[in-house]
């Protein structure tokens, strides 16, 4: 089966409002270029930013008339309204005009003490609330190092999604496996690195949602560039990109975008 290739931009705590705006619209003047003598169409491939909240209603006007293009939020709280000074809620998100956002990012695990439980719950509000979830996963570097990288992300995987049904995952549901000491360090993982934990990932996926887990994309993030985008998304159950660094300047995350779309057909 050919499964939608994503090439998502997290711009975490960077971008006002205006420069914001600037790099959506570049981003989506400069996307046809991208694509072009490529075979990607709408169907195959879906590129998205990630802004700050504060900026999310400045960027809409230029990603909302593209099909292709999609917007996201950076996080998501567990409840869509009440006493929870500070959050913004699924509801929140999508009024904003976002359809997605970001799960259980390493740096909000480790910076923002976002455990396992709040995932879970994070996740099944972003679900219900219509979102599509990109669940991030994946393991520092001491724990790659003691072997045990796949039964962490496993733990992560059982974790976050523990009580969904295949009917909750099906379509709405992205993984992203993102080794924490590949993130914002430059060393991304290789290739070999990266396809044996998008194999297991994908065999957790399958076991537990069936079919639908078979069809769910599963992205690699951590140091990607337009110079390493083309072997990794060559090796093998690899469907794209979630990009830090790489996506704060439209250029170096559309390079991207065109290595993963010149995969389309392949
Ligand atoms: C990220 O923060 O999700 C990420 C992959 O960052 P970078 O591309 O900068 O490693």
């Amino acid at each position: 089966m050919t499964r939608t290739l994503w090439v998502l931009g997290n711009w975490k705590q960077n971008h006002l409002p205006e420069a914001a705006a600037a790099c959506a619209r570049q981003i989506a003047d400069d996307l046809p270029d991208a694509l072009r003598g490529t075979s990607a169409t709408v169907g195959d491939i879906r590129v998205g930013i990630a802004p700050p909240y504060l900026s999310l209603a400045a960027t809409r006007p230029f990603v909302r008339p593209h099909a292709m293009l999609w917007l996201l939020a950076q996080d998501c709280g567990a409840q869509d309204a009440g006493a929870f000074t500070g959050e913004v809620g699924p509801n929140m998100i999508a009024a904003a005009g976002a359809e997605a956002a970001i799960i259980g990012h390493s740096e909000r695990r480790a910076l923002f003490g976002d455990t396992d439980r709040l995932v879970q719950a994070k996740l099944r509000a972003a679900l219900a609330g219509g979102l599509t979830a990109v669940l991030c996963v994946g393991e520092a570097l001491e724990v790659r190092q003691a072997g045990a990288h796949e039964a962490h992300v496993v733990a992560q995987l059982d974790a976050a999604l523990a009580g969904l049904g295949p009917e909750a995952a099906n379509a709405r549901l992205v993984v992203a496996y993102e080794p924490v000491w590949a993130i914002g360090t430059g060393h991304t993982a290789t290739p070999e690195q990266a396809a044996a934990m998008h194999r297991r990932i994908r065999a957790w996926l399958t076991e537990r949602f069936g079919s639908a887990g078979t069809d769910r994309s599963i992205l690699y993030g951590g140091s990607v560039k337009a110079d390493n985008a083309q072997a990794l998304v060559a090796a093998g159950d690899i469907d794209g990109f979630l990009v830090g660094g790489a996506s704060l300047e439209p250029a170096s995350f559309l390079a991207i975008v065109a290595r993963a779309a010149a995969h389309v057909g392949t």
